[in-house]
């Protein structure tokens, strides 16, 4: 089926529930509103000049409009370009032309109106434009800007003004929607950048939908269900395994913010009665660690999804103990695989639980392989983890030699990252091949010694690099976030490694930090802390 297809049936085995929360805008639609807006807005786009196969941007936080324009484009079969609302002027300019947005919803935030500016700057023909009709130098196939917000400004549509035009009875409409199909491609989507520049992946409505709808099965959501999404809307994490995940079961959407803020999300948890809590670990650890936590009734709270990086051990048990998450579950993906190929399920062992990324995916296989001969390594040994089956992308956006380098003539996903996976089929993420470490010929893997280091109860967060040596090709760096209160020095922290992880696993450089640079979706950026440090260390 195609997205709007299963929305609908939902529709009519819920029509009214909610679907919708938006706190920050105080907005709450049932299954049946938010049908009928879409409708309406799809054919609005229509309307526009936008049609099937046509790209259009949301280059903004999470709100209601976003959701919107989701199911607007799966009516419409125009294909959603997600766009990091962090991006600035030339990463706003590069992702547009890479795929040739027709259009761009910028509303990146509340709070700030500095968007404006860089459209402006971008494409200062807007000012003496008819709303639709843009032709711009540096743009040259954007035709129109729909801004949210009431203040009108030259040359763009207010999103208001827009959705009015539309007809949600559409006969249009409805003639488009029989000649959608599932492959068709849906949805662009970059990845975080976390190694390096973001890269379009192009997903069809059979890659995200069938994910959303398993990740649900995972954590057992039902009609009963609100699920709070902190987590951004431009990035896989809140619009697959939040929004979609949410729809195919007739849960609710609950958007604390539009941001992320820990106070805002306790407070939706509470009020809401929420009964799932999605996050990154950073996020987790930052709502754990609000000096207000305890005040909060968090005892609605049933499950949820730590995802995206690395799930640290203690900040799992914290979780389930602390914030009453006993079915949380961690799930393993990339942007590339519309993200979930691994999750562990609110039933499995919670030892399991919090030690691995759980099993393979309903329909999906999972191999891993020594990265250079390809072959299947032996059950607990580490190798490159391959995806395979309806998940894998349709490719990157215009750039078929990246495509070919990920995914192999056998239609493998190659994911760079490392993993084991045990005799009952659980998978364990060791690290990405390129935060590899080697040290005088020996392989340390950098999450194994942040989950040690982690332990330390003066330490509140660490990573672990490793950084070019004359002598030992390279050596250790962990880079430490201290809790409130806490002092600590290089040699407290060498004393407490001592005989505890073997000498060569002692970080050579130790440095004390108050953040580490961070992608907008909550991920550290590694390679900018080998950066840094090689900055410092010429
Ligand atoms: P880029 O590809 O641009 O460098 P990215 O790989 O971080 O950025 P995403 O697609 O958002 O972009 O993230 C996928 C990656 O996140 C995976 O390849 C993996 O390295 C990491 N990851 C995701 N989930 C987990 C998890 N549960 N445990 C460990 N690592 C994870
Ligand atoms: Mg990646």
């Amino acid at each position: 089926q195609t997205i709007d297809q299963f929305f609908d049936s939902m529709v009519n085995q819920v029509p009214d529930n909610e679907a919708l929360v938006s706190r920050h805008q105080n907005i709450r639609l049932s299954y049946r509103q938010l049908q009928r807006q879409a409708k309406q807005l799809a054919s609005a786009f229509l309307k526009l000049g936008i049609q099937r196969g046509d790209r259009i941007g949301i280059w903004s936080h999470n709100n209601a409009e976003w959701l919107l324009t989701q199911l607007a484009t799966a009516y419409t079969g125009i294909v959603l370009v997600n766009i990091n609302p962090a991006y600035r002027l030339s990463e706003l300019e590069y992702a547009l032309n890479k795929v040739g947005c027709k259009a761009l919803i910028a509303m990146p935030s509340y709070k700030s109106s500095d968007y404006l500016e860089m459209i402006r700057t971008l494409a200062p023909e807007l000012q003496h434009c008819t709303p639709g009709s843009l032709q711009a130098a540096r743009l040259p196939q954007l035709q129109a800007v729909i801004q949210l917000g009431t203040q009108p400004v030259a040359g763009m549509l207010r999103f208001d003004d827009l959705m009015a035009s539309g007809d949600a009875d559409d006969a249009q409409l409805t003639q488009l929607a029989a000649s959608l199909s599932a492959n068709d491609p849906i949805n662009i989507q970059f990845t975080s950048g976390t190694t390096g520049f973001p890269k379009g992946a192009t997903l069809t409505h059979r890659n995200i939908l069938n994910n959303g709808f398993f990740i649900g099965e995972a954590m057992r959501l039902t009609a009963q269900d609100k699920l709070c999404i902190p987590v951004p809307l431009y990035h896989c994490f809140g619009m697959v395994l939040g929004n979609l995940a949410c729809l195919t079961h007739g849960a609710t959407i609950v958007y604390p913010n539009d941001g992320f803020e820990p106070l805002s999300i306790l407070q939706a948890v509470q009020e809401e009665r929420c009964t799932g809590l999605h996050g990154v670990p950073t996020m987790f650890i930052a709502e754990l660690d609000h000096p207000r936590f305890a005040e909060f009734d968090l005892s609605s709270l049933r499950t949820g999804i730590m995802a995206g990086s690395p799930c640290p051990i203690e900040v799992m048990k914290r979780v389930v103990r602390d914030m009453h998450l006993e079915q949380i579950t961690i799930a393993y993906g990339m942007t590339e695989t519309s993200p979930v190929s691994c999750q562990s399920m609110t039933d499995t062992p919670l030892d399991k639980r919090v030690s691995t990324v759980g099993r393979v995916h309903p329909h999906l296989q999972v191999k891993i392989v020594d990265a250079d001969s390809g072959q299947i390594v032996p059950i607990g040994s580490t190798g490159e983890l391959c995806t395979h089956g309806y998940s894998v992308m349709h490719g990157y956006w215009g750039d078929e030699e990246k495509t070919r380098e990920a995914i192999d003539a056998d239609g493998w996903m190659h994911t760079g990252d490392l993993a084991t996976m045990d005799g009952e089929g659980y998978v364990n993420i060791v690290g990405r091949i390129k935060d590899l470490v080697i040290r005088g010929g020996e392989n340390i893997y950098p999450r194994e010694i942040e989950e040690f280091l982690y332990r330390h109860p003066a330490i509140q967060d660490v990573q672990v690099v490793g950084v070019p040596d004359p002598k030992y090709g390279e050596e250790l760096c962990a880079w430490i976030i201290l809790r409130p209160g806490q002092t600590l020095n290089d040699e407290a922290l060498r004393e407490f490694c001592k005989g505890q992880i073997a000498h060569y696993k002692v970080p050579r450089y130790i440095r004390f930090v108050d953040a580490f640079p961070m992608t907008v979706t909550g991920k550290i950026q590694k390679f900018k802390i080998r950066e840094a440090m090689q900055k410092e260390l010429k």
